[in-house]
Order: structure tokens, then C-alpha cells, then sequence
């Protein structure tokens, strides 16, 4: 069985801010662009991307990887993944304006006989092994596909101008990280009616799919704020 990974990581990452000079990517066209994107935001000296890449990589599970870079930061991607010895990166391909169009142009390289896609956010730098385990088992015990989810410590309400319309019942909430795993040909189904979402595995809900849910991670934490960083830094600090 082939597991090929779609690493998400097109995205722009405005509420990270500027970024330094010294987040540069190596091509003339990523020299050129001041607004660094959120993938090479530093992250303990070099790029938010290294870490996910490093970790998908040296995962037993992952036979191939596809990241999907921001627009003009192909190259700087490829080199990346030359410098941390990355073999299994087949391809760097420009993402799209949405996540979901991203995903759609990234899964358009994997290759026609992967059993299995894992997407994955690069915004959430600390995939585990054990947690790619997870999904890939409840994909073996028959779904369409598996996502990793916590429950949720605070009340959940839907705001409408303002005003309280619902409370919603906090027992059946789960907040949905990344990795992603989905059966090869669902995935490719799903993506392919061109749907806007901020998961993926709304897109296969959406066609019927069943999907597990399985114990998520905190460390899973996607990166957003500038305290994100801060706070995924620390982590990777007392682990060191
Ligand atoms: O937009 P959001 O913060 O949910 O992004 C989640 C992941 O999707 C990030 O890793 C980001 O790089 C990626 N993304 C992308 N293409 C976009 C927007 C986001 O690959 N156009």
C-alpha cells in the first residue's frame, strides 16, 4: 500500500506579520518579494516548513511527499527539502488562492496507483508518527477516511450580527487538526468538484464519505499568531 502525503503550505500567513530578511528563500523572484509567506517564517533558525517536511520524511509510513509552495517559492522549496536530505519530495507545485484549490493542484501529482493521501497543513509544524498511525488504521478497519480531533475545553455558539441564535451541545464537538488520511480514489473525487472548504474532509462528507475521527495531538497546533511560534518553539526547546 502507497501513502503519498500532500503537504499544504501555499498559504500567506498575514497575521504572522513581516518577516525578516533573513527568512529570504534562495530565487531571485522570492528575494524579490518582501511579504515573506508564512512556510519560511523562522522557526528555531530556519524555515516553519523545515519541521513538517523533516518529520514526513522520516515517517515509516509516508513513501512519497508533494508540497504545494506559495506562488514564486518552488525553488526555494526544492532546496529546502535538498538541504534536510528530503528523497521522498517528488514534486513543489504553486498552490492556489484557497487551501482547497491548493490541495486540488497538490493531489494532481500523485501518482495513480497511491492507495492512500495524507494531507497535511505545514502551518502545524508538529506531525507525529503516532498520529499518521492512527488514521492509517482506521482506514484499514474500512472508512473513507480518518482525521485527527480534540474536544473542545470552551461552549460553542453560533453568533449571528452579534446575537446568540444557538448553543450548540459541547459533547458532540471536536475540534479537526491535520494530518488528513483519505482512500486515494475519494480523495481525487471529492477534490475534483472544485468546492471551497476549510478541510478536506468536508469535501468527501459532502459526497457521502465516511470519516473516523481519531485521538488528535496539542502539539498539533496550528501556527497562526506570532505567540503560536512562540509558544511551538518552546515545545521543540524543552524536547531538545
Ligand atoms: O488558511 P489556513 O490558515 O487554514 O491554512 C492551512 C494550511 O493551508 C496552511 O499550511 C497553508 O499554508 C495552506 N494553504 C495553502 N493554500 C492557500 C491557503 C492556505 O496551501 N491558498
Amino acid at each position: 500500500m502507497s501513502v503519498w502525503a500532500v503537504l499544504a503550505a501555499a498559504g500567506r500567513g498575514e497575521r504572522l506579520g513581516r518577516l525578516p530578511d533573513s527568512a529570504a528563500g534562495q530565487s531571485p523572484a522570492a528575494r524579490a518579494n518582501p511579504d515573506r509567506p508564512k512556510a519560511f517564517v523562522q522557526l528555531r533558525g530556519r524555515p516553519l516548513l523545515a519541521e513538517s517536511l523533516e518529520r514526513l520524511e522520516g515517517s515509516g509510513w509516508i513513501d512519497a511527499i508533494v508540497v504545494v509552495a506559495p506562488p514564486d517559492w518552488e525553488e526555494p522549496v526544492i532546496l529546502l527539502a535538498e538541504e534536510l536530505g528530503c528523497g521522498k519530495v517528488v514534486a513543489a507545485v504553486a498552490g492556489g488562492a484557497s487551501r482547497a484549490e491548493s490541495v486540488r493542484i497538490g493531489v494532481r501529482e500523485v501518482a495513480e496507483d497511491a492507495a492512500v493521501i495524507l494531507v497535511h497543513d505545514a502551518a502545524r509544524p508538529l506531525v507525529s508518527d503516532e498520529v499518521i498511525e492512527r488514521l492509517l488504521a482506521a482506514l484499514n478497519d474500512g472508512s473513507d477516511g480518518a482525521i485527527p480531533g480534540l474536544p473542545l475545553a470552551d461552549t460553542v455558539k453560533r453568533v449571528r450580527d452579534g446575537a446568540v441564535v444557538e448553543t450548540l451541545a459541547r459533547d458532540e464537538l471536536t475540534a479537526v487538526q491535520t494530518p488528513q488520511a483519505f482512500v486515494a480514489s475519494v480523495l481525487r473525487d471529492a477534490v475534483a468538484s472544485g468546492r471551497e472548504a476549510t478541510d478536506c474532509s468536508a469535501l468527501v462528507e459532502l459526497r457521502g464519505g465516511i470519516v473516523r475521527v481519531v485521538e488528535g495531538d496539542a502539539r498539533l497546533l496550528k501556527v497562526t499568531t506570532a505567540a503560536d511560534l512562540a509558544l511551538v518553539e518552546s515545545w521543540l526547546d524543552a524536547d531538545a
